[in-house]
């Protein structure tokens, strides 16, 4: 099974990125955008706008028994119903996280992330690094991220492709029984939901 890069990425890429660096260098050669305003733009829909929307389906899962079990079995159509779809995530799939098992989540070969619930991918996950060690030494990779499992919880890595994108639903943290679902979708960090981290047990300030 071939990994699938019809898309704009792998040897492709160096094509495209060398078009949008020009592109750049030359807005703001003449003074049209400000690189540091660029940059902002980029973190905003890489941390705060882009993972809000796969956060919002994961703390519906954690409320609702009936919608989970939906989610697992056909991920793509249960996140268009929150009207999260479009290019790179056409088909999706979604992997629980339990205390036996913590999934996550890489590509391989390029970059591919599911851009409808995630938002931007981040730098690291675009790099060498990465790509290659979240499959030879995933438990080292998970404990650099500060994610630190038993011995007897078995990591599973999904290689995600232009074909079939992931998502991670983390596990519900403890103690968050009188939380409502917004606030719940609070505790659901971009980072859990690549399988890098888990949620966390109080909303970011
Ligand atoms: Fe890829």
């Amino acid at each position: 099974m071939s990994h699938d890069h019809s898309h704009e990425e792998g040897s492709a890429l160096s094509d495209t990125a060398l078009r949008v660096k020009a592109l750049e260098s030359l807005l703001v050669e003449k003074g049209y955008v400000d690189p540091a305003a660029l940059d902002q733009l980029i973190d905003i829909y890489e941390n705060k706008v882009g993972p809000r929307n796969g956060a919002a389906v994961i703390a519906r899962a954690w409320v609702d028994p009936e919608f989970k079990v939906r989610l697992l079995e056909d991920a793509t159509n249960c996140i268009k119903e929150f009207g999260f779809e479009g290019r790179q995530g056409e088909h999706m799939e979604v992997k629980e996280n339990t205390p036996q098992i913590h999934n996550m989540v890489v590509c391989t070969l390029c970059s591919c992330y599911p851009w409808p619930v995630l938002g931007l991918p981040p730098v690291w996950y675009k790099a060498a690094p990465y790509r290659s060690r979240a499959v030879s030494e995933p438990r080292a990779v998970l404990g650099e991220f500060g994610v630190k499992l038993g011995d007897d919880v078995e990591v599973r890595v999904w290689d995600s492709t232009a074909e079939l994108r992931y998502l991670i639903l983390p596990m519900r943290p403890e103690n968050t029984e009188d939380l409502s679902e917004e606030e719940l979708a609070l505790l659901v960090s971009r980072d859990s939901m690549i399988g890098t981290g888990i949620a966390l047990t109080e909303a970011p300030s």
